[in-house]
Parts: structure tokens; sequence; C-alpha cells
């Protein structure tokens, strides 16, 4: 079997140290519901992602993330109960680090101390938007000079940095996004997610989109947008770790409506890899009648295309007979040969 390279362990903290009540989030109704997670559930936790695993294939990468809340909004006995319960796994050094998603309202010295002294390795800031208008849609204000004084101090005190982003809440459009996305690259974090708006049961989004005040993007229209982020952030070096949600059963389950496709990711990468195809045809002094490009042998899917659609799309802007792929060996290089 293949050795898998990066171990997450999951553990939810729902909506604890929350303080908001974001109407796109499903923490808010979800809080009461479930029994907050205590030792005996972490440990349970933990063993089952770490039994069975054959101790000589281990994964590269093992980390725990708390996930679902403001890990550094929550009350400092209750943070360091989690944390220290993770302890005795980073100490046998089956866990080798810690990663938390917070709110950059709750990013202090004596917080930051805390995560350092427990081995938590990476913080996770919700930015979602920089937009001001579109955070007091969602129930989500924050200044802008908050986040920025937030990334510095996580900065100083060497936490890996990732930062987390929303297209297509109430009140976003492309430019809104595309300046949320400049925002994000001036604050230069090691990585980023994006995840599109999508309605799902139980949020206020879905109350609002009932109501008919809400109307979600559609998947070609976030791909667009989505697709000049992924180039942008790409230009900038900085890592594009997740695009779209994970469809698990419980996503699946409350879905409503929105850009979802299960393989939203693919579909972006797609988009680029034809453009970049069409800049290169755009560049030649005359366009003949047949072109051959080379790519890398592993991403030759990206570059056909969901149904060979870059084909057929290339095919018809130019007039072609026929476009062709061969495969080459390297990582990401793209060159047109004929
Ligand atoms: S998105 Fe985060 S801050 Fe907003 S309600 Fe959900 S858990 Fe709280």
């Amino acid at each position: 079997m293949k050795k898998k390279k990066h171990l997450i362990v999951p553990v939810f903290v729902s909506h604890e140290g929350c303080p908001y009540r974001c109407s796109f989030c499903d923490q808010v109704k979800i809080t009461g519901t479930e029994k907050k997670t205590d030792r005996n559930k972490l440990r349970e936790t933990l063993r089952t992602h770490l039994e069975g695993l054959d101790r000589n294939q281990l994964p590269e990468r093992r980390e725990l993330a708390f996930f679902g809340g403001s890990f550094t909004g929550i009350p400092l006995e209750r943070q360091e109960y989690l944390l220290s319960s993770v302890q005795p796994w980073i100490l046998s050094g089956e866990i080798q680090s810690i990663r938390v998603s917070t709110h950059a309202l709750f990013i202090d010295d004596v917080r930051l101390s805390m995560l350092t002294k427990n081995h938590v390795e990476t913080v996770e800031l919700g930015i979602q938007s920089t937009d001001h208008e579109v955070l007091k849609l969602v129930g989500r204000e924050c200044p802008f000079d908050v986040i920025q004084s937030a990334v510095s101090k996580i900065r100083e005190r060497g936490f890996r940095l990732g930062l987390q982003l929303m297209p297509g809440l109430p009140g976003d459009n492309e430019h809104k996004f595309q300046k949320s996305v400049k925002d994000v690259i001036g604050l230069g974090p090691d990585f980023v997610r994006i995840y599109p708006t999508l309605v799902i049961k139980n949020t206020g989004l879905f109350d609002m989109y009932q109501q008919g005040t809400y109307t979600p993007w559609n998947l070609e229209r976030m791909i667009e947008a989505v697709k000049e982020a992924v180039v942008q952030f790409e230009k900038a070096g900085i890592t594009v770790i997740r695009v779209g949600l994970h469809p698990d059963q419980s996503l699946l389950q409350n879905y409503i409506a929105g850009p979802f496709h299960p393989a939203f990711r693919y579909l972006v990468d797609s988009r680029i890899a034809r453009e970049r195809m069409i800049k290169m045809i755009r560049a030649l002094k005359q366009v003949p009648l047949s072109v051959t490009f080379r790519v890398p042998a592993r991403r030759v899917s990206i570059y056909l295309g969901h149904k060979r659609e870059n084909l057929s799309v290339i095919k018809n802007i130019f007039g072609l007979d026929s476009i062709k792929l061969q495969q080459d060996t390297t990582e990401n290089h793209l060159e047109l040969v004929a």
C-alpha cells in the first residue's frame, strides 16, 4: 500500500471561543447539541487515527488539528487542558505538531506563548474577506489593522501561518474578492485555503437564501474568480493548499445550493492550464492548423480538461484542425512544439 504523506487527526471544538454568529457557519446551531471534547474523546480520536498504522510506514507528517471554533478565543484554562491532553502523543513522537484555527481578535502574547509551549506549529486565521461591507453582512466585522497586527505577532513567534478566504459571500463580487486576495498576499502567509461559499442547512445563509435575500454564485462564476486568485497566489509564491470544500458525508447531506463540485480544484487547475495554452497560441505570429503541446505526464488530465473540454474550446477559438498533447517527464513545463 502507498505510504500516506500527511496524517491529520481532526479534533472538533465546535464554535468554542467563537465571538461571532457568522451567517455561513453551521457551527452555531451545532453548538449545544454536541458534547464538548474532553480528554477521553480526544484520546479516542487519536487512537482511531493512529491504531492500525504500520509503525514502519508512518506518514511523514503527523499533525493534530483543532477545527470548528476560534481556538485562542477559548478560555485559557480550557485551551491548556486541550493542548496538554495531546502532549503524551507529542512526546512519544506519534504526533509531531498541532495546528489551530482561530480569529485575529484573539491573538496576543499570552495566548501565543501558550501555543508555543504546547508544540503548536501552525496558526490559521479565517479572514474570509477583507471587505468591510461583506464582513458586516455576514456578522463578522473585523478591522483590517487587527488582522495585520495578529499576523505580525504570529510571524514574530515563528509559527507557520495559514489564511482562509471565502469568495461569494453576501455583498461580495469579483472586484472585492480580488482585493481580498491582494490584501492576503500582502500579509505573506505560508499557505492559503479558498472555500467557495455554499448554502448549508442550519445556517443564517440558508435562511437568507430561502427568503430570497442571498443568491449564491454559480459554478462558472466561481471557477473564474478562484482561477484568478490561484494565479495571483502562485505568482506571489504562496501555496494554495485547498480549493473547495471536501465532499464529505456531512457536506453532502447538508448542502443546499451554490457552486459545489466534488472536483472543484481540478476544474480550476484545468481552466488555468487552458489559458496558458491559449496564451501560447496567441503569441505565435501565424496560427497553424494543427498544434501540439508537450505537457507534464502527471498533469495530462488537467490540460485535457473535463471531458477533453480544453481541447475542443481551443480548437474552436483558433479554428484548428487538431490539437495534440505529448507527455513529458518534467514537473510543470508546458511547451508549444508545433
Ligand atoms: S465561522 Fe468561525 S467565527 Fe464564525 S461562527 Fe463559525 S466558528 Fe465562529
